[in-house]
């Protein structure tokens, strides 16, 4: 057995897993997009899993209300970049990932070239309009990505790959509307768990080309709740369907520190 062979055994035991899983996870490039509490969480499974490349991408500062669930963080990195705190965590965590930091916001100028650059983007956003935009850059690009949100003690995950599943604009048959955010009604610690949890699991079988469906699972920490809505493709639907990538336009560029993710 190989001395990498050892540090990851437990892994490719997995009956869930061959070889050639095995070398695929150790070839991924896996971006994800926002360090809060679910970014934080991804982040630290994929390295200790061993992928190749890990881009984090965020523009904000750790405070001290983060820390409760941002689990990268820690008091001494109060004030510092989120994205290069997170680095410097990550790689004392496996120094073999090669750790991309990137301290800028997520937006319509930098999201396609950011996507086409890993095999796998994960949603660590905690915002609708943050996700329309990964959504419409890894549809015009063909990247899949896994959206996760958590919010009080709600949760869902949804995987979409493109010309396959559902898109998450397809989910929306309406106009997005407005949303609550954590800062206004807050999150329970173990939801951002459970759901980072259910995240990793759905980016690992991405990974792996396991069957994956565009489903949507809610999950109620609270009450033990787990459901799953079937979310098919729709012709009309403006990103997968039309093909019309509002979220790319200039509206959505430079949206800086006036925009609250
Ligand atoms: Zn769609």
């Amino acid at each position: 057995m190989m001395p990498e062979d050892y540090k990851y055994a437990r892994q490719m035991v997995l009956r869930q897993f061959d070889r050639d899983d095995i070398s695929r996870i150790r070839n991924a490039r896996v971006m994800i997009v926002g360090l809060g509490g679910v970014g934080s969480l991804i982040a630290d499974l994929f390295v200790r899993s061993g992928v190749k490349k890990i881009v984090i991408v965020d523009r904000d500062y750790v405070a001290s209300s983060n820390l409760y669930r941002q689990t990268l963080y820690s008091e001494d990195d109060i004030g510092d970049s989120k994205a290069e705190a997170a680095r410097r965590r990550l790689q004392k965590i496996n120094s073999e990932v090669e750790i991309q930091a990137i301290n800028e916001t997520f937006d319509a100028s930098n999201a396609e070239d950011l996507v086409s650059s890993v095999d796998l983007v994960m949603d660590g956003t905690d915002n609708l309009t943050s996700r329309l935009i990964i959504n419409d850059a890894c549809v015009k690009v063909g990247r899949p990505w896994v959206m996760a949100s958590a919010i009080e003690t709600y949760g869902q995950v949804k995987a979409i790959i493109p010309e396959k599943t559902s898109c998450y604009r397809c989910y929306f048959t309406n106009e997005p509307f407005p949303q609550p955010t954590c800062a206004e009604v807050g999150v329970l610690s173990s939801l951002v768990t459970a759901i980072s949890s259910i995240a990793f699991t759905i980016g690992m079988k991405i990974l792996t080309g396991k069957e994956i469906d565009g489903s949507i699972y809610n999950l109620d920490i609270w009450n033990m709740d787990l459901d799953r809505i079937l979310v098919d493709r729709r012709k009309d639907c403006p990103a997968c369907g039309l093909h019309n990538y509002e979220y790319l336009t200039d509206r959505y560029k430079n949206i800086g520190l006036e925009f609250m993710p």
